[in-house]
C-alpha cells in the first residue's frame, strides 16, 4: 500500500461509541477547526439498541461538563444521593443491611486533591441511549467529521500510519485511537495481547418501573449467584424507574431472559423484592456476558487503545465507562500537550505517556473489581460471615468510607484535568 490517495487526517479515531465521540470532541474544542479528526464506525445511530443506564461518576460528569455535553444530558441524569449493601441468600427472609453511603463527595484540599464544592453526588445514572445520542449531536455541532464505515486493516508508512476503511476510502493518520470496543479488531491486528478470562456469569439488564419513589437511592445485593443492583433513574411519565443489573451464572441468565413475561416477573420479584411497592418490567432485556480483560499494551506504534479496546471489568462496581473515560481525558491531554508544542500526537514519546498514566491505574481497578466478584460471587457461608464483618466495619469508620467514595467518584490518583472540570 502507499499513501497516494489517502485522505491526509491528524487522528482516526474507530468507533463511535461514549470513548471515541468523547475523545473527538474534546481534541476538537481544545484543538480547534486545524485539527483533522475523523471518527469512523459502521454503527453511528446504534444507540437506541441498548437496554443499559450507566452510573456515571462524579469525575466523568466533569468531563462531560468540560467539553459542553452535560447540559445536553442532566435534565434525564438522576444523582444518586445514597446506596445500601446487602448480602445474604435468595430465599433469606430479611436482607439486612450492612453498609450505606450517603453519596456526598466530601470537600479535599489536600495536596493533589481534587477541589469540589461543598458537596456533590457521587454518581449520576444516565441511560446509555440518550447519552450516546447526545454525544453524536454534540460532535456534529462541533464539526467533527463522521464516516459511517469500519476500519479494514491499516499498515505503517514512512511518518504515519495507512488506514483503509471498509467503503473503500483511505486516510494516511498520524495517530490512529482504537475506540473500537471489546473485541477490537485493530488492538488485534496489532499483536496486542490481552490479560484475563471469562466469569461464566452474565448480567441481565432492564428497566423495571415501580410503585414508590427510590428516593435517589442505589441497592447493590450481594446474593450467592452474584450482585443484583436497583440502580434508580429519572422518573419519567410511566412513572419511578430503576435500572436493574442482575448477575446469574450464564447459562441461568439465558434462561430467565427468554421466560415469557410472566416467568421473568416472578423470578424479578424474588430478588428485587417488594419494597418500592408493585413493580413491573418494561422495556427490552438482554443478557451481556461478562469477563475480565487488560491489553498488555495501551499503544503500538502510531496507535493508541481506549474504553473497552483496552480493558473490560465486571461491571460490580458500575466503572468500566467510567474508565474508559479517563482514558479519554489522558490521553486528550497528552495529545493537546504535545500538538501545541509541534510535536507528533503518533509519536512513542507522546504515546508512551498516555501508556504510562493510564496502564497502572486501570491494573488496580481490574484486579480489584476481580477480587470483589470472587469475594461475592459464591455459596460459602464462612466467606460471607467474613466479609459481612469487613462490611460493618467499614461501615463504622468514616474516613475509610470517604476515602471508598472518593476512589470510587474517580477522585484518587493523578487525575487528568478533563476529570477535574478544567479546559485543556
Ligand atoms: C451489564 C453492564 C453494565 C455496565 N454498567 C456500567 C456502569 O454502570 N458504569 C460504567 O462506567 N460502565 C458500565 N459498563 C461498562 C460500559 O458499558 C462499557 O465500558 C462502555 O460501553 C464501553 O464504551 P466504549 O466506547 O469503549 O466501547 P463501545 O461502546 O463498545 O463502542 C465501540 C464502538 O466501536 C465500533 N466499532 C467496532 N469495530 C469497529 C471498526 N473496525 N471500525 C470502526 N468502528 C468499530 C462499534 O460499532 C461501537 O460503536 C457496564 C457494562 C455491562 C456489560
Amino acid at each position: 500500500m502507499t499513501s497516494e490517495g489517502s485522505k491526509q487526517v491528524d487522528i482516526l479515531i474507530a468507533g463511535a461509541g461514549f470513548a471515541g465521540l468523547s475523545l473527538a470532541i474534546a481534541l476538537r474544542q481544545a484543538l480547534g477547526g486545524s485539527l483533522r479528526v475523523i471518527v469512523a464506525d459502521p454503527a453511528l445511530e446504534r444507540g437506541g439498541s441498548d437496554p443499559r443506564a450507566s452510573a456515571i461518576v462524579a469525575a466523568a460528569r466533569r468531563l462531560f461538563e468540560a467539553i459542553d455535553v452535560w447540559e445536553r444530558i442532566a435534565p434525564g441524569a438522576q444523582p444518586i444521593l445514597d446506596m445500601a449493601v446487602t448480602d445474604s441468600r435468595l430465599d433469606d427472609a430479611m436482607r439486612p443491611t450492612f453498609l450505606t453511603f450517603d453519596g456526598e463527595v466530601e470537600v479535599s484540599r489536600g495536596a493533589g486533591g481534587v477541589h469540589l464544592p461543598a458537596s456533590e453526588p457521587f454518581a449520576h445514572m444516565i441511560e446509555n441511549g440518550p447519552l450516546l445520542a447526545a454525544l453524536l449531536a454534540k460532535a456534529k455541532d462541533d464539526g467533527v467529521a463522521l464516516a459511517e464505515t469500519a476500519v479494514a486493516d491499516s499498515e505503517m508508512v514512512a511518518d504515519h500510519i495507512k488506514v483503509r476503511l471498509r467503503d473503500g476510502t483511505s486516510c494516511a493518520a498520524r495517530l490512529l485511537v482504537a475506540a473500537d470496543g471489546a473485541r477490537s479488531s485493530i488492538r488485534e491486528r496489532a499483536g496486542i495481547a490481552t490479560h484475563g478470562w471469562g466469569y461464566g456469569q452474565a448480567s441481565i439488564v432492564t428497566t423495571v418501573r415501580h410503585e414508590r419513589d427510590h428516593n435517589r437511592r442505589a441497592e447493590e445485593h450481594f446474593l450467592p449467584a452474584g450482585p443484583f443492583a436497583i440502580l434508580p433513574l429519572k422518573r419519567d411519565a410511566t412513572g419511578h424507574r430503576s435500572s436493574i443489573v442482575w448477575t446469574e451464572e450464564a447459562r441461568e441468565a439465558e434462561r430467565i431472559v427468554a421466560l415469557d413475561d410472566a416467568g421473568f416477573h416472578a423470578e424479578l420479584e424474588k430478588r428485587f423484592g417488594l419494597h418500592l411497592g408493585e413493580i413491573a418490567a418494561v422495556g427490552p432485556r438482554r443478557a451481556f456476558p461478562l469477563g475480565l480483560s487488560v491489553a498488555r499494551a495501551f499503544v503500538a506504534e502510531r496507535i493508541a487503545l481506549v474504553g473497552d479496546a483496552a480493558h473490560v471489568i465486571h461491571p460490580i462496581a458500575g466503572q468500566g465507562l467510567n474508565m474508559g473515560l479517563k482514558d479519554v481525558a489522558a490521553l486528550a491531554e497528552t495529545i493537546v500537550d504535545a500538538m501545541r508544542i509541534g510535536l507528533d500526537p503518533g509519536s512513542p514519546v507522546t504515546l508512551e505517556r498516555y501508556q504510562r498514566w493510564r496502564r497502572f491505574d486501570t491494573m488496580a481497578m481490574g484486579v480489584a473489581t476481580d477480587g470483589l466478584n470472587r469475594l461475592f460471587s459464591n455459596r460459602s457461608d464462612a466467606l460471607r460471615v467474613v466479609r459481612d464483618v469487613g462490611l460493618g466495619l467499614v461501615d463504622r469508620l468514616p474516613a475509610l468510607k470517604q476515602l471508598f467514595i472518593r476512589e470510587a467518584a474517580g477522585l484518587v490518583g493523578e487525575v487528568p484535568k478533563l476529570l477535574k472540570g478544567e479546559a485543556l
